[in-house]
Order: C-alpha cells, then sequence, then structure tokens
C-alpha cells in the first residue's frame, strides 16, 4: 500500500519485528556485527547478502533514517552522513572525481560558497558560480565539455532565491548531467526534488529535517534512473576487484552490481569508507524523531515566517524585506509553483540604520536567539554578512546577494506575537 508523506514520516523504513518488537527505532550503539558464520561473511563481502558490517559504512539505527527519508523524497536510495558539508562534497567528489567541473549559482550555504572556490580547485574540481540560473537559456552558454552537473539550492540561504528545477532538469539532461539538489531550506515537506527532475538531492539534517538545533548530520538521495552509463562518469563504469564476481572472478562495477542506485552506493563504498564522516547511531535517531514532527513543525515555521516578513514589510526602519512568499518578492511566481505550502522559514531584511544601530538593535533582542543554524525550533536572528557568509570576501558577497545590512530570520515554533513583540522592541531600542 502507497502511504502519504505523514504516514512515511512516521513509519518509513521500520518494521518492529526486525527489532524486538521495539516501537521506538532502537539505538544500536555498536562498531561492529557478528558474522553468523564463515558462510554469512562470505555473502555480506561479495554483496550476495545484505547485512551490517561496521558502523563506519552501515549501521542499523542509520539505515533507518535513510530509509524514511528516501520514501519521503521519493528516491531509490538514501545515505546517512555526518554533517551537510559530508553529503555536499562527497556528492561532488564523487561526479567529478580526478577532474571536472561543476556548474551552480552564487545564492548559497556560506560554508558551500567558501569551500567550492577554496579547496574543490586543489582537487582539479573547478566549480562555476554563474548568476544565470534564473535564465536557463543563458545558463546553458555555461555548461563546459567537462561539466558535470548543475547543483543548486531549492530555495537559497539566505536570500530565497528560488530554482526553476524543472527548467534546470531539462537543461541537465540535455548535456547528459544530473541536477544536484541542496533541499536542506525546503525539507521534503516543502518540495520532493525528485519529481520535478533531479538526480541527487542532499541535506543538512542539521536544520529544519531535525529541527531541534541538537545534531550535525547530512544525507544524500537519488533518484534513480540517471544514464550513468553515457561516457561522462567512468568512476561509475570501472570494473572494480571489490565488486569481482565470485564464482568467475569478473571484476564488476557499481552500475552493474547496484543499478537501482549505484551512485549513492558507490559514495558509500568509496567516500564514506575511504574517508569516513560517518553518521553515528543517536544522532540519526535524534534525526529520526525530529522527522516524526517535520510536517507540524514546518507548516508552522512557514506561517511564522510570513507573519514576521509581513510585519517587516511595514517597518520604517527596515529598507526591504525578502522571502519568496511576499507578493513584492521577485521570487513569487516561482515560488508559488515549486512551493504551494510557503517557502520555507527564512526571511531577511535590510536594516535601515547606521551599523551601530544594527548593533544595538540585534544586542536589544531578548527571545530571539542571536546564533547561526536554521530551521530550529526556537526562532534565530543573525547578522550574515558578518557570521554565516562572513567568510566571503565583499566582492564574494555582492556576487552573492548578501549586502552588509542584511539580517536573516529562521522562523521557530514560538507564538508569532511575542516574536514580533520582540524584535518591535528591539527597533525602538535601536533607535530610541
Ligand atoms: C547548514 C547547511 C549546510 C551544511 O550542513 P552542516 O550539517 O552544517 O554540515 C549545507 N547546505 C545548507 C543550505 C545549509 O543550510
Amino acid at each position: 500500500m502507497a502511504y502519504q508523506f505523514d504516514t512515511l514520516k512516521i513509519r518509513a523504513g521500520y518494521n518492529p519485528a526486525e527489532h524486538k518488537q521495539s516501537v521506538q527505532v532502537p539505538i544500536y550503539q555498536t562498531a561492529a556485527y557478528e558474522f553468523r558464520d564463515t558462510q554469512n561473511a562470505d555473502g555480506l563481502f561479495a554483496f550476495t547478502e545484505t547485512g551490517f558490517l561496521y558502523t563506519r559504512v552501515n549501521n542499523p539505527t542509520v539505515d533507518v533514517l535513510e530509509q524514511r527519508v528516501a520514501a519521503l523524497d521519493g528516491g531509490k536510495a538514501a545515505l546517512g552522513l555526518a554533517s551537510g558539508m559530508a553529503a555536499i562534497s562527497y556528492t561532488l567528489l564523487n561526479l567529478a572525481e580526478g577532474g571536472g567541473r561543476i556548474l551552480t549559482t552564487p545564492y548559497l550555504y556560506g560554508g558551500s560558497f567558501d569551500s567550492f572556490g577554496r579547496i574543490y580547485p586543489k582537487f582539479n574540481i573547478h566549480i562555476d558560480l554563474s548568476p544565470n540560473i534564473h535564465n536557463p537559456a543563458k545558463l546553458e552558454a555555461d555548461i563546459k565539455e567537462d561539466t558535470k552537473a548543475i547543483f543548486v539550492e531549492s530555495v537559497s540561504n539566505p536570500t530565497g532565491a528560488v530554482a526553476d528545477l524543472e527548467a534546470l532538469a531539462a537543461l541537465a539532461h540535455k548535456h547528459g548531467i544530473p541536477l544536484v539538489v541542496d533541499n536542506t531550506f525546503g525539507t521534503p515537506y516543502l518540495i520532493n526534488p525528485i519529481k520535478y527532475g533531479a538526480d541527487i538531492v542532499v541535506y543538512s539534517a542539521t536544520k529544519a529535517l531535525n529541527g531541534h538545533g541538537n545534531l550535525i548530520a547530512g544525507l544524500v538521495v537519488e533518484a534513480g534512473g540517471f544514464p550513468w552509463d553515457n561516457g561522462k562518469f567512468p568512476q561509475i563504469l570501472q570494473e572494480e576487484y571489490v565488486l569481482r564476481d565470485r564464482a568467475s572472478g569478473r571484476k564488476r562495477s557499481f552500475l552493474e552490481v547496484f543499478p537501482d542506485a549505484p551512485f549513492v552506493t558507490r559514495i558509500r563504498l568509496v567516500y564514506l569508507n575511504y574517508f569516513g564522516a560517518a553518521l553515528g547511531p543517536f544522532d540519526a535517531y535524534l534525526a529520526l524523531i525530529g522527522i516524526e514532527t517535520l510536517s507540524e513543525r514546518v507548516a508552522k515555521q512557514v506561517s511564522n515566517a510570513r507573519k514576521i516578513a509581513e510585519y517587516l514589510e511595514k517597518n520604517p526602519h527596515v529598507e526591504w524585506v525578502k522571502y519568496p512568499g511576499l507578493k513584492s518578492d521577485p521570487n513569487y511566481t516561482l515560488a508559488q509553483k515549486y512551493f504551494p505550502k510557503g517557502p520555507g522559514s527564512v526571511l531577511s531584511f535590510g536594516f535601515k540604520g547606521t551599523v551601530e544601530q544594527s548593533g544595538k538593535f540585534l544586542n536589544a533582542v531578548e527571545l530571539l536567539s542571536y546564533h547561526v543554524n536554521v530551521g530550529d525550533a526556537r526562532t534565530l536572528i543573525v547578522n550574515s554578512p558578518r557570521t554565516t557568509h562572513g567568510e566571503l570576501t565583499s566582492e564574494e558577497q555582492q556576487f552573492a546577494d548578501v549586502p552588509p545590512n542584511l539580517i536573516r530570520i529562521s522562523a521557530g515554533l514560538e507564538d508569532a506575537g511575542d516574536i514580533i513583540a520582540d524584535l518591535d522592541q528591539a527597533f525602538k531600542k535601536a533607535f530610541n
């Protein structure tokens, strides 16, 4: 039976009968798993039997999280990792291994923007930041011979640029490359990028997916069905000794042995196995509990974000407000199409005042928490240009659409009136 989203978020990937009838998913706090016998060990190493070997590579608690998120996103398989940054880096390394280009936009999480320019080129992976992301016809000119993927955020951090996923997927597929979507701000509740043609979806589960600001985790979801054998991805077709057929000794490729999900399986057995950013079972357990209330939390956060954005729009100390749920926002039309339930819980505004007044405002906020992170149950406020996007030079900040007076708010689950009253008193103190 095909269950709806709200049933899957509570039930998918878990059968109590396989876990001593435990109602909640148990925390398998173990490094390794005992083989039943030599035949079992042989079968596990030959990939003819499924099971668990070593928690760096797989773990029963993490496995439930992976299956649950794959179900929520309509993917064939998912891989849990120690952070969102591990999910992004392993994905891009697995795509452009040995050298190549990734085409993306300047509208990115600060850590992505920063790492793209600073570390990937040292691995001979060049990341092109094209401002033409809203103009697929122009963007096509930025796809080069060795471009291995298009990477975008479904709705971007911090200014809420909404990606036209259908147009981007069509463009990527025309050039034989996958569309990779960072759906951290979207969450599977608001949007399933795979439905619009995305091939790989990555998450920082640290944010709204878990929603309680109490762990660091990431996931990679594979849609399945991408033609990895089109000549651009030899690493996925390479014949591997570890994947050999034990009877004949013939070496086999990831695509041959794992046709449903060759991409995430290769990340698991190569990058996770060798580079080791494993997600611990306790953090996976916390993420599963967070996901049980994903819809309820995100719906309330969207409602609070909208109320805060509407309040700010009317405030005389605010130069502009960016939230794609506002009619005045340039992303409004795309948001209506891709985010019918609302474009997430993050908004930003331009503080109209001196740097000193802006500092006074932030120091005067009492209820809201002043720190980085988003998607938390608590409402968070931060001056992004000095913090989350602080590693970027002022030219890079301008390119990323992060002006010096930008303040970002991630709406939490408190009473909207209390949040607005707190902002109001802080504005009054800043301008008294
Ligand atoms: C936070 C974040 C990341 C990085 O995730 P971590 O779990 O902090 O490593 C990546 N992408 C986006 C959009 C984020 O907000």
